[in-house]
């Protein structure tokens, strides 16, 4: 470590900064932006800054302008760039001599701001294109609203001392908070409930109560293709302590869970309906209640065909805590894969997402999608090819309606066939073993199998 890093109030002084160029600026901006006050040495036409905060001078500074302040940054060009530091090094003020790194006592670093959490990334001033690129990543970790979340805590911080007054209960406490529901509330932006939560927390603490509370997240893992996790999915994962899982998840998804973490599949086997879902929910419940970080993962988005919906009744009537995280449903996934768009100008202007299987077994109504202007989506497709084909035809689409049937979408091992409504069976029988999404309407044509399928054509 070549240099320490700290941080400084910009209420304690004034920021003397020197020069007229895009460094100078850019760092007059910045420092704005986190309340500073800055005396800029600057030609006033140069100036491009309006805010109270900052004072202009049209001249070259002198030593005295140094009084007060609590860091000087010169981008000014020799010989103001010599004195300044000259000046600074005299008084042990900190001087950044920008691009002269002999002229340098301190070095700015890349800096991510979310409000109370800043975090400051440095390469001893060797290499900044990489601590941006390092600032990039770490955007990408932390969660949004983390800033929110640093303020609240601090908001409690004094209660909470004042209740628990040795250090590691407090740490304890706090580890319950920032692992447990409070954060997750105050990260989805509920305040209020974090700040139940923490007052809730604080209270059984203060009795001498247990502190773990459990948590579920109720998470859709996408199609398959594990870069299609979201960030908020692939942080949760990595958080667990239990994963309960179904058919639709696959291994490379599961490899992203907590190594440690306990993995149960609840889903259906081939000719096996599974556990079922009370026992699930039953499952789900118990890990919460014994203060478990719980992962719900299933395959695409829980709100779609997922059962997601009776699973958060379920807790909520619990009163256990819960966060849904979306997750790239199939049919989305499997239209990007295949390049068929699911709307298009003036050939597909709705689209509708079904099912071929009802658990009632009865025939679905199709009717409603009678509209050629339909792009028809049918999830668990490839038993009930037949039912679609004779449903959308009966309810008046044209039999050579372009269809395709997209197996395995996203995983290494995809299939696509496509051909006409009427042949719809065949197509499925094309593709092999499923998950498998049924796609009608015109947009198919626009994909890139179709495309495929016409050049072959052509040149034969
Ligand atoms: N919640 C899931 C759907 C669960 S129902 C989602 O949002 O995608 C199960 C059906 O989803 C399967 O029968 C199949 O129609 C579809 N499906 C899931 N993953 C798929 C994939 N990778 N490729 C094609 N279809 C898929």
């Amino acid at each position: 470590m070549r240099f320490f890093p700290i941080f400084l109030d910009p209420a304690a002084g004034a920021f003397v900064v020197a020069g007229s160029g895009e460094a100078s600026e850019a760092k007059v901006r910045l420092l704005i932006s986190a309340g500073a006050h800055v005396r800029w040495f600057v030609a006033a036409r140069h100036v491009q800054v309006d805010s109270n905060l900052v004072a202009i001078f049209d001249r070259a500074p002198v030593e005295s302008d140094l009084d007060g302040s609590i860091a000087v940054i010169s981008a000014a060009g020799d010989p103001i760039d010599g004195q300044l530091y000259a000046w600074a090094k005299a008084r042990n003020i900190p001087v950044n001599v920008v691009d002269r790194p002999e002229l340098c006592t301190f070095i700015t670093p890349a800096i991510i701001d979310r409000g109370e959490v800043v975090v400051a990334v440095g390469t001893s001033g060797s290499a900044p294109v990489l601590a941006r690129r390092i600032r990039e990543q770490i955007e990408t970790l932390l969660p949004a609203r983390i800033g929110e979340l640093a303020e609240i805590i601090g908001h409690w911080r004094a209660r909470v001392a004042k209740k628990l007054r040795a250090v590691r209960d407090r740490r304890r406490f706090w580890e319950q908070i920032i692992d447990g529901p409070a954060a997750q509330a105050s990260l989805s932006g509920k305040a209020n409930d974090a700040d139940a939560s923490i007052a809730k927390l604080l209270k059984q603490a203060g009795n001498g109560e247990p502190l773990r509370e459990g948590i579920v997240h109720i998470v859709g893992a996408g199609p398959g293709d594990p870069d299609l996790l979201t960030i908020k999915a692939l942080r949760a994962m990595q958080d667990a302590d239990i994963v309960f899982y179904d058919e639709l998840v696959t291994p490379e998804i599961l490899e992203r869970v907590r190594r440690d973490a306990e993995r149960v599949f609840v889903g259906k086997k081939r000719g096996d309906h599974g556990v079922g879902q009370e026992e699930i929910n039953r499952r789900i419940a118990d890990a919460a209640r014994a203060g478990q970080r719980v992962i719900r993962l299933k395959g695409g988005d829980p709100f779609v065909f997922g059962r997601g919906g009776e699973e958060v009744e379920v807790l909520r009537e619990a009163g256990i805590a819960y966060v849904i995280v979306p997750g790239i449903t199939s049919a989305l996934g499997c239209a990007a894969e295949a390049e068929l768009p699911l709307t298009f100008r003036n050939e597909s202007t709705r689209v509708a997402i079904v099912t071929a299987h009802r658990a009632d077994q009865s025939a679905a109504d199709w009717t409603g999608f009678a509209d050629p202007l339909t792009t028809v989506v049918a999830y668990m497709g490839l038993a009930g090819a037949p039912k679609v084909r004779d449903g959308l035809i009966l309810a008046g689409r044209d039999p050579a309606t372009p269809a395709a049937v997209i197996a395995r979408g996203t995983r290494k091992d995809s299939q696509t066939a496509v051909g006409r409504l009427d042949a719809l069976p065949a197509l499925a029988a094309q593709v092999g073993k499923g998950p498998a999404l049924i796609v009608v309407g015109q947009t198919v044509r626009r994909s890139a199998k179709w495309l495929e399928e016409l050049a072959k054509e052509r040149a034969a």
